[in-house]
């Protein structure tokens, strides 16, 4: 094998993230940090996706726009060009496939369509693009490298799920693997462990792209998770770079309240902010469950009633489409708001009024909690959220359970919901104890993302890595 040596001088990665909010805002923080770093940067992506921003681009970071195929071939409604503008979650099967649609398009572009710059050096595909893996490899001998939007504590317990099957054979286990004993249950593991799954062909598909990529870009730190990714490293013999927290990339200010929004939906980033000014320091909790998790009507109500009973004041992000928190809610004024629509996250979690986070674990929720220190109340719905809570509450020692529940063991009560709250934002021991550790994880963080930082030495490591790859 000879070394790459023409393209060590700057590799030109191309990026192709997956159609959903929870991996499409990471992976372009991601290509941006890449491109300020010293890489050339192409994001395939629709036009729907590209993102809203009012800061200039580094020169070395360029969108390539491809059309996502129409309504008469996919069956989805016109305008869905993203899992989270589903009407419904039963269209996540149908917008998978038609994803695949693309593939046409992506080839050609990644054999004769990227000029100027030269050819692609490495592949780095969102897991919803399994088939990438393998298309890359056919038609162009590349490095693929795949980004999962997973934590290095739930990639390393997957990998040892799937090689020992231990959720096969027992309802209550401890998870495989791990340096340190974890107790799961297997209906908290992520969907793709349940053989019993509808959409079980797609999980086996996107199984086969993690396996045959060639690395793995993880958004963590490795003071977050130590062990972990060297851990998954090792046992599956690919690289592995841990390069975030990637939302830490967003220094502009309208940028940060941009975010992640699409066109018109997003709530007043004036209005949030205002009303978190005047609030006292630490007081406020911010309650999100991410871009799709939505709650049944009596589950909206006890959450809304714990809230208020808590007695601490609270943001409630209530996604389009949910029911409406309850009626009762109406008359708490000062303390309360609910904001309908996007939310501007990234500027409600550095806010100093924040006192606690009440998060569905999803990742990239946990690293910027992280990243902003302030300790969580955990209420996973699904994915790989339980996991998460695992390690938010279990190894971080950084959070609280609500107990969030499967659907067939009852609703989270308000009490429930209140005594989770205050445990998280009261003064007492416990209390206290989390923030400072939340508040030492925060400072980790800014240190990892320095230049000489563990993830910026890491990022550095991956483009240095991709520059010279052995080429075939
Ligand atoms: N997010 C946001 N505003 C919202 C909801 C979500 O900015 O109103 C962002 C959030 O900051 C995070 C992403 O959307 O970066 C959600 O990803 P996560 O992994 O937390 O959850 P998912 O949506 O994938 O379940």
């Amino acid at each position: 094998m000879a070394e790459n040596r023409e393209a060590r001088i700057a590799p030109h990665m191309v990026v192709i993230p997956w159609l959903a909010q929870g991996h499409l805002i990471p992976m372009l923080d991601l290509a941006r940090l890449l491109a300020t770093a010293g890489a050339n940067v192409t994001v395939i992506t629709t036009a729907a996706n590209v993102p809203l921003s009012t800061s200039p681009c580094p020169a070395s970071l360029r969108f390539c726009v491809i059309p996502f195929p129409c309504p008469s071939l996919t069956g989805l409604p016109p305008g869905c060009e993203n899992i989270d503008s589903l009407p419904t979650h039963r269209l996540a099967g149908p917008f998978y496939s038609a994803a695949k649609l693309l593939r046409g398009r992506i080839e050609h572009l990644l054999l004769h369509g990227l000029s100027p710059l030269r050819p692609p050096s490495c592949l780095l595909f969102g897991i919803g693009f399994p088939w990438l893996a393998s298309l890359a490899r056919d038609v162009l001998p590349i490095p693929r490298l795949v980004f999962h939007g997973f934590s290095s504590f739930t990639h390393l317990a997957s990998h040892y799920l799937h090689a020992c099957k231990t959720h096969e054979r027992a309802y209550n286990f401890f998870l495989p693997g791990l340096p340190h004993k974890v107790e799961i249950t297997r209906s908290k593991l992520p969907v793709f462990f349940d053989k019993a799954s509808e959409v079980r062909s797609v999980y086996e598909e996107i199984r086969e792209g993690e396996v045959a990529a060639d690395g793995v870009v993880v958004n963590s730190f490795e003071e977050l998770e130590p062990k972990y990714a060297a851990m998954f490293a090792e046992a599956t013999g690919k690289k592995v770079w841990t390069v975030g927290p990637v939302s830490m990339c967003q220094r502009e200010k309208l940028d940060v309240g941009l975010r992640g929004r699409k066109g018109s939906s997003g709530v007043d980033v004036d209005r949030c902010k205002r009303w978190l000014d005047d609030r006292e320091i630490g007081s406020v909790v911010y309650v999100s469950f991410g871009s799709m998790g939505r709650l049944e009507p009596e589950q909206t109500v006890e959450l809304g009633m714990g809230l208020v009973m808590s007695g601490w004041a609270f943001m409630w992000v209530v996604r389009e489409g949910a029911p409406p928190p309850p009626v009762e809610l109406e008359g708490v004024g000062e303390r309360g708001i609910a904001v309908r629509g996007w939310s501007p996250q990234l500027m409600v979690l550095s806010h100093a009024a924040l006192g606690g986070f009440l998060t569905h674990c999803g990742w990239n929720s946990v690293v910027e909690g992280v990243a902003a220190g302030v300790p969580m109340v955990t209420w996973p719905l699904g994915a790989d959220q339980y996991l998460n809570e695992k390690l938010v509450v279990e190894v971080l020692k950084v959070g609280v359970e609500v107990g969030g529940r499967k659907e067939d063991e009852g609703l989270v009560r308000r009490e429930e919901v209140a005594r989770a709250v205050e445990r998280v934002m009261g003064r007492g021991e416990e209390g206290n104890e989390m923030r400072r550790r939340a508040k030492e994880l925060a400072d980790k963080a800014r240190r990892a993302m320095e230049r000489s930082g563990s993830s910026g030495l890491s990022l550095a490591q991956l483009i240095h890595d991709v520059a010279c790859w052995p080429v075939a």
